[in-house]
């Protein structure tokens, strides 16, 4: 597969640390007529296989980035297995004025990984905002690819101008919004997995989206009570407004529950769907505030591991590396 730059360089080390801290037009017409939420688009992205990697990446022919089209306005980007185990997921929302970028990936490379490239060719003109649903690298590293381009504001993950440019004036519990014109995003703190998580609301489409914080997978806890406090935040949002899907930043899980993949793998045949269905987020809740303190839980796609000290260093030490 193609060179990957930081990325390769560092691989065996991001195994470790993942051991550790584990971190097309929508096919169509018939939901792209109209962008509100296509309750009839759902079962497609429930139903979608997405590209999944090879048992031997030499003879892989996918792009470095699949682009699904859930409609003319809402794109899911997922970047190849064979590139980078994590595969992670990016979502592109375009308003009438501008467009956000939810993460950029777990490759620097522009000619290995043309994200900048793929996604320009979709906005076209209009002003690009990129944000971060966090900071760990996976979902970070071709952000140079967008430092310093006009028409792109770049914001950088937990850095000074984050907040505001959010528009979060009171963290965690206030809530920040971004108007993309006629599309107004509601940004959620979610601090737990990394203290700047943040979870994305669009009202057209009604994802919630999580980063790390939720994904069918396994999904690491720096901060137990930030954490559980967060998911009460999430379930919350999710009862008092229209959610239609809750969609993370990975998958590590097969459609039979409690079959994980192991960790570093370039290839997951058989994948779960990457839509949660919202009620997942109360139940969440509901198990996490049965435990008196930190403690894995259990649920039909997902488990929820708290870090342990180690770990916790471990992922402060990558944190200090990366600034
Ligand atoms: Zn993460």
């Amino acid at each position: 597969m193609a060179n990957c730059s930081f990325f390769t360089d560092n691989v065996n080390l991001l195994v470790k640390l993942r051991s550790f801290v584990r971190f097309d037009r929508c096919l169509a017409l018939a939901c792209s007529v109209f962008a509100t939420v296509a309750f009839s688009a759902q079962p497609m992205l429930q139903d979608k296989q997405w590209n999944h990697g090879s048992a031997d990446c030499a003879v892989n022919k996918d792009p470095a980035i699949e682009v699904h089209s859930y409609s003319s306005t809402s794109y899911i980007l997922r970047q190849n297995k064979c590139q980078s185990f994590e595969a992670p997921f990016m979502y592109l929302l375009i308003g009438e004025d501008s467009a956000l970028l939810l993460d950029t990936g777990a490759t620097a490379d522009a000619v290995a990984f043309p994200l900048y490239e793929t996604v320009n060719a979709l906005v076209g003109e209009k002003h690009l905002l990129v944000v971060h649903s966090h900071g760990h690298r996976d979902h970070i590293a071709a952000d140079p690819q967008f430092d310093n381009r006009e028409g792109v504001t770049l914001v950088t993950a937990g850095g000074s101008g984050n907040l505001e440019t959010l528009g979060i004036m009171n963290w965690p519990d206030g809530e920040g919004r971004i108007d993309l014109g006629g599309r107004e995003l509601r940004v959620i703190p979610v601090p737990g997995h990394q203290e700047e998580s943040i979870a994305i609301y669009d009202p057209e489409t009604q994802w919630l989206l999580t980063g790390d914080t939720v994904y069918p997978g396994l999904i690491y806890v720096k901060n137990w009570d930030d954490y559980r406090m967060s998911i009460a935040r999430l379930a919350r949002f999710a009862s008092a407004n229209d959610v239609s899907m809750v969609l993370g930043a990975h998958i590590e899980v097969t459609h039979r529950q409690g079959e994980y993949y192991p960790v570093g793998t370039s290839y997951q045949p058989e994948e779960a769907p990457l839509p949660i269905n919202p009620a997942t987020l109360s139940l969440m809740h509901t198990e996490l505030e049965k435990l008196p303190k930190a403690n894995e839980v259990e649920l039909a796609r997902l488990r929820i591991i708290p870090m342990n000290l180690m770990q916790r260093t471990l992922t402060d030490f990558a944190r200090w590396m990366m600034k």
